[in-house]
This record gives structure tokens, sequence and C-alpha cells, in this order.
């Protein structure tokens, strides 16, 4: 039994890979991500992708890691351990993502991956350049789940996500078009409520469910969509069904938002239960 200050056990059978930038702030990339597998109970390992130099107001530089570095990390990391499940987060090149590509096949069958596609810092910043738009999209088909953001989720499927019929088809190509395992198109940038969109495979085709968002006051929050992605890859790992880990993965991102906090004078970060 856990009581009032128990130290937290991690679930040493359990393991969550983030492959992802390296966010200095810890607010975002894969510091967070290594965060959020802690606060969950689970161990992380983390491959990087990138170096950002930033702050919390904006992201100053990109350096992506030499490609062979990147492959090597993950071939080497991926002959020795088998994590329950991959999260995925900035890639930032062309060749860093195919490196990336190429060191997942390395992996044990079946294990499920978590993509954030993640293509623009919420200051404008590219990261992911854009002649690697391809690659990321080929890498879709070998997800169990693919979370992107309104704007990226428009430009991966190229349909106008405006409007919630839009954002449907656009849901619908991610899994019919590019092979998702499942799709979450985050509502955040919407306006109005910032609803999400569950794209999931059924016997009948594709099912679409809007999952309702709340708006949380208090200004910019960096490295939300880090967070969520992290938290549902350990509910995957931990053997959720993924509507499961969704739900759990949502509703642990909200908790830190109602919480966050600002230690910078830009962006506040969420604060993990
Ligand atoms: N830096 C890194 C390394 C990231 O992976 C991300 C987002 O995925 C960001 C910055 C951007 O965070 P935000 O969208 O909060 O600006």
């Amino acid at each position: 039994m856990r009581g009032h200050g128990a130290p937290r056990t991690i679930a040493a059978m359990h393991s969550v890979l983030s492959i992802a930038g390296s966010d200095p702030t810890g607010g975002a990339g894969i510091q967070a991500d290594l965060q959020v597998f802690r606060s969950l109970g689970v161990h992380g390992s983390g491959v990087i992708t990138a170096l950002t130099i930033q702050d919390s107001k904006k992201v100053h530089q990109v350096l992506p890691i030499f490609p062979s570095v990147v492959l090597d990390q993950l071939r080497i990391l991926l002959r020795d351990m088998a994590p329950n499940a991959v999260k995925i987060g900035m890639l930032a090149s062309d060749d860093v993502a195919r490196s990336v590509v190429l060191g997942l096949q390395e992996r044990k069958p079946d294990v499920p991956i978590v993509l954030d596609p993640v293509l623009f810092a919420s200051d404008g910043t590219e990261l992911l350049e854009r002649r690697a738009w391809p690659v990321l999209q080929g890498l879709i088909a070998e997800t169990a789940l693919v979370t992107p953001n309104l704007p990226e989720a428009e430009a991966l499927t190229r349909r106008d996500v405006s409007t919630r019929r839009g954002a449907e088809a656009a849901a619908s190509a991610l899994l019919e078009e590019l092979g998702a395992g499942a799709a979450l198109i985050k509502g955040g940038h919407r306006e109005g409520d910032p609803d999400d969109l569950l794209a999931t495979k059924g016997p009948t085709g594709v099912e679409l469910r809007w999952l309702a968002g709340e708006r949380v006051p208090g200004g910019p929050v960096h490295g939300t969509g880090c967070a969520l992605a992290s938290a549902i890859a350990v509910g995957l790992a931990l053997g959720k069904s993924l509507p499961e880990a969704v739900d759990v993965g949502r509703k642990f991102v909200l908790r830190g938002l109602r919480a966050a906090e600002a230690l910078g004078s830009g962006a506040r970060f969420l604060v993990y239960p």
C-alpha cells in the first residue's frame, strides 16, 4: 500500500523509450518525456535526435545530432533492451528521421509506437525540416497512434481542418491513407472548446470520437504535446487499451495544466502529479 510520502515504486519490468530532441528548459523534449515516465512509474530510456538552444520564451537554435550517431544510439540500445513502448517526438532533419526509421528496424515486433509529429515549436521555429515531411508521413504507418495538433494534421494530410468535418476527414486520412493504427488530433489550437478527435479502427471502418476538452486559463504552457504522447505511451506499455491509454494521458496533462507554474519569464511548465 502506498501511504502519504511513500516513495513511488518503478514498475521495473516496464520501460518506455523516448526518441526526441533535447530541451534544456526541461519543459518539452526528452527531458520532459523522462519526467512523465518517472511520474507514471515506468523506467525511461532516451535517444536524442537534436540539441536545441532554448529558454521558456523561444527556440534560439536547432542542432541535429549526426545521423550515424542517432542510428548507433538506437541500434545498440534496441539490441540490448526491449522497451514496452516507444514515443517519438522531434526528428529535426531528413537524415536524422531516416536514421530513426532504420534504427527502429531493430525493435521487437508489436512494440507500440506513439508518434508526436512535431513540425514547429509554439514560437514558429521549424523543428523538422520540410524535406523530411515525407519521411515522417512514411513513419506514420508504423505507429499505434499519431498525435498531431491541428496545423500538423493539416500539413500531413493536406486537409483543411478549420471545421470539425475537415478534422474528421484528416483523422480518417491518417488511418486510411497514411496507415496509422489510430490518430488523436489535438484541439488546443481550435477557437472555442479545445476538443480532441480520436480515430480508431473498428469492424466497419474508421470510428471517430470527439473527446471534450477544457481550456485552462493562465496563458501558454510549454511541452503539452510531448507530455501527452509520453503519458499515452506509458499507458500502452502497461497494457492498457488504446482508448484507455488516451483517456489516462489526457487526464494526466489536464492535471499538469491546472497546476502549471512559471519558472522563467515565458511559457509556463506543466507540474506533474
Ligand atoms: N523543443 C523540443 C525539443 C520539442 O520536442 C518541442 C515539442 O515537441 C518543443 C521544443 C516545442 O514545444 P512547444 O510546442 O511547447 O513550443
